[in-house]
């Protein structure tokens, strides 16, 4: 494993790239150096030192050459390398320095960061909520208002309908990201949601991830379940949840040609996995002007999230909250 402690390091090689730059490789301390047991069979020996010998790690240790006066800029890079420290840390030995010409360990260890910054960029795109990158998208509304925005995936589902008694008990309208394949199999549930005044949005047709899909199937994702909500509630969906909230290429065109806005979340119930209490406190802390909340109102913790439901809509609206739908919240004069 190349390890390589920091893109400041490249400045700090470019200082040195003329002459060289130093690795130390280090081995793994034997399991019997370091609690210093007593004499061991050779055979014994040998097995151990094999097996640490395959626990090799380069640490970058930048140049030795570089101009005292960088050393504070960059101290990391500095002499006494962090390798050494590092490497003591992880109980590994040091057992050779090994030193490459500047200029190739360099753009080694630029191409290795070039490919760690597009990996973490990419993260952030697929699945950060903030992220626009493949498609239009939007986490909160405006925050004029006191007004929060309830949203429901998953469904419909067969305890869908106590989750609209809750609601319509405390005169609160929510959004529903339903899938294609539930609308078609409990219509009469779809149905009564939109009956109830509440919004309907895309959450795909079989709640598939989008990750490395094509764009066609992205599509084909989309399109069918934005039919079959079409057909059973009488609703055309105008906003879209990616199912588990990961966005791909060719989410945007697919948005597009359908009218879909994409809505992430101000805050996030888990509730798939929290108690209500929890999922309840976690939402409350997150109460502000223009939030949007994910809940799910298909799932095998459905008990949960319906009481946190239970509990968390009185407790908001006595702080002065309203229950708006997505599209309310985003723009008030609809
Ligand atoms: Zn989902």
């Amino acid at each position: 494993m190349l390890f390589s402690f920091h893109f400041a390091e490249h400045l700090y090689g470019s200082w040195g790239s003329l002459t060289a730059q130093c690795h130390l490789v280090f081995r793994k301390v034997a399991i019997h150096e370091r609690c210093g047991a007593g004499p061991r069979s050779a055979a014994a020996s040998q097995a151990a030192r094999r097996l640490s010998n395959k626990l090799i790690l380069c640490g970058g240790t930048g140049g030795f050459d570089c101009h005292p006066a960088f050393h504070g800029l960059y101290p990391w890079a500095a002499y006494p390398p962090l390798g050494a420290p590092l490497g003591a840390a992880l109980q590994l030995r040091p057992i050779r320095a090994v030193w490459y010409p500047g200029l190739l360990c360099m753009l080694l260890e630029f191409m290795g960061g070039a490919v760690c910054a597009t990996a973490g960029l990419l993260t952030y795109g697929v699945r950060g909520r903030t992220s626009t990158l493949f498609g239009p998208s939007v986490w909160r509304g405006p925050a004029d208002r006191p007004t929060l925005a309830l949203t429901f995936d998953d469904g419909p589902g067969p305890s869908t309908p106590e989750v609209l008694d809750l609601l319509s008990a405390r005169g609160a309208r929510a959004t529903f990201f339903q899938c294609g394949k539930d609308v078609r199999h409990w219509p009469q549930i779809a149905r009564a949601v939109s009956e109830a005044g509440h919004e309907i949005g895309n959450h795909g047709d079989t709640h598939s991830p989008f990750y490395l899909r094509s764009s066609a199937r992205i599509y084909e994702e989309l399109a069918r379940a934005q039919q079959s909500i079409q057909d059973v509630t009488g609703q055309t969906p105008v906003l879209f949840r990616a199912p588990f909230g990961c966005r791909w290429f060719g989410l945007r065109g697919a948005q597009r040609r359908l009218g879909l806005r994409g809505v992430m979340w101000t805050a996030i119930g888990l509730d798939w996995k929290l108690p209500a209490g929890a999922i309840a406190a976690r939402l409350g802390a997150a109460a502000s002007n223009g939030a949007i909340f994910c809940l799910h109102d298909a799932h095998a913790n459905i008990r949960e999230t319906i009481e946190a439901v239970r509990r968390l809509i009185p407790e908001l609206q006595s702080r002065g909250f309203q229950f708006e739908t997505v599209s309310e919240l985003l723009c008030p004069t609809n």
